[in-house]
């Protein structure tokens, strides 16, 4: 066993930046050099870049994912105790936000094949008191937009998209034509915490709209609710992208279909050889999305992930349980829950979800390895 040589990563960012070093470098040095460290023309730049590449009117930079879900909130004019329909099958910033704001999270359930939530999950759960939607693009996968959109214009609600995981996939409606996610729903966010799909050195994040009247909302809210320098109309935060952040983004975005298309190499290799082992559900990939794999998530049934994980484990290959714990059975949500609450699937989801090692610096010597000792471990 080779592991040491190996060095296989859950996320291999050393590996990735030994590739464009140079470029960062000389990127990150104009910073220092110009000194605009804030705002500025680093910022920008990529502001338009990503602009250009999502095909969106607007893009909002701010400090982190989670400012930008908690911006796109306080952006809508919502009332204390307006319910706010989310999965609870997330990573929690997505529902935290709510809460701060003195909004209400109403967590539901999710379709056990794309692990995100649907129309149909949504109608059930929505009262005289909604007011908004958050759909998380889990994994890499979109929710389905377009019925999700209808839903939410028959009852008038707003539509914020959690994007953080799914930064460069393609959502196609029923007519073939498609829209990048995030640029779907009212507000689109995005986390660029470096482990992310499109990740920068440190944090980083934003908002997309094609509302000129919400973009003005979330730029003022963005930097202290100020319309016009040191005139504040209302409460706001401080949540800006740093120029050197932008300057790494700058790079890397330049890089991220290459990034997404390696993932989903390296997916395709893991759907190959673990497809059709009984205990393994692979990731289904719905039809109407591309996939961006954030994460390469299984179901292991049986009972036998934690086992599993600890094999893996004493080969050198690390995994992660993307997650353990169903937000609405954390204790920092308790007073939402009802008494008896249950969502079977993301219940039964949380047990079973294991993900490997998923980063564009997979090579299939890795892969191999790693799909190796997952078959070695169900046929000892
Ligand atoms: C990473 C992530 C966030 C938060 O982003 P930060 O930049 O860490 O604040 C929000 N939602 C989801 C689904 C995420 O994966």
């Amino acid at each position: 066993m080779q592991t040491k040589e190996l060095n296989i990563q859950m996320v291999d960012l050393k590996k990735q930046y030994q590739k464009i070093k140079p470029d960062v470098q000389k990127e990150v040095l104009e910073v220092f050099e110009s000194m605009a460290c804030i705002n500025g023309p680093k910022v920008k730049q990529f502001q338009e870049h990503l602009q250009q590449y999502l095909n969106v009117k607007h893009v909002i930079p701010c400090a982190n994912g989670t400012d930008a879900l908690q911006v796109a909130l306080m952006a809508l004019g919502l009332k204390q105790g307006d319910e706010v329909i989310v999965p609870s099958f997330t990573y929690v910033a997505t529902a935290e936000v709510i809460g701060l704001l003195g909004l209400k999270p109403i967590m539901v359930d999710v379709d056990p094949d794309s692990f995100n939530i649907t129309a149909s999950i949504i109608e059930a759960a929505i009262t005289p008191n909604t007011k908004a939607i958050v759909p998380v693009h889990l994994f890499g996968q979109s929710c389905d937009m377009e019925d999700i959109m209808k839903v939410a214009s028959k009852y008038e609600l707003y539509v914020v998209e959690d994007n953080a995981q799914a930064i460069g996939t393609d959502y196609f409606y029923k007519d073939g034509t498609s829209k990048k996610t995030g640029t779907i729903g009212h507000i689109g966010c995005t986390s660029f915490y470096p482990s992310k799909n499109l990740g920068c050195y440190g944090d980083g994040g934003a908002m997309m709209t094609n509302d000129d009247d919400l973009a003005q909302k979330l730029r003022t809210v963005a930097n202290h609710g100020q319309s016009k320098r040191y005139y504040h109309d209302k409460i706001g935060v401080n949540s800006r992208l740093d120029a050197v952040q932008a300057a790494v983004l700058n790079i890397k975005l330049s890089h991220l279909d290459e990034y997404n298309t390696t993932r989903k190499k390296a997916a395709d290799f893991y759907d190959t050889v673990l497809q059709g082992q009984p205990s393994i559900k692979i990731p289904t990939r719905i039809e109407n999305s591309t996939h961006v794999f954030h994460q390469y998530t299984l179901c292991i049934k049986d009972g036998k992930r934690e086992e599993l994980q600890e094999y893996l484990r004493t080969k050198g290959i690390p995994s992660m349980i993307y997650y353990p714990v169903p937000l609405y059975k954390q204790k920092a949500f308790k007073k939402y829950i009802p008494d008896n609450f249950e969502l079977p699937i993301t219940e039964k989801l949380c047990k079973e979800v294991i993900s490997l090692p998923m980063h564009s610096e997979l090579d299939e010597e890795q892969l191999d390895y790693i799909c190796s000792a997952v078959l070695a471990f169900f046929n000892n």
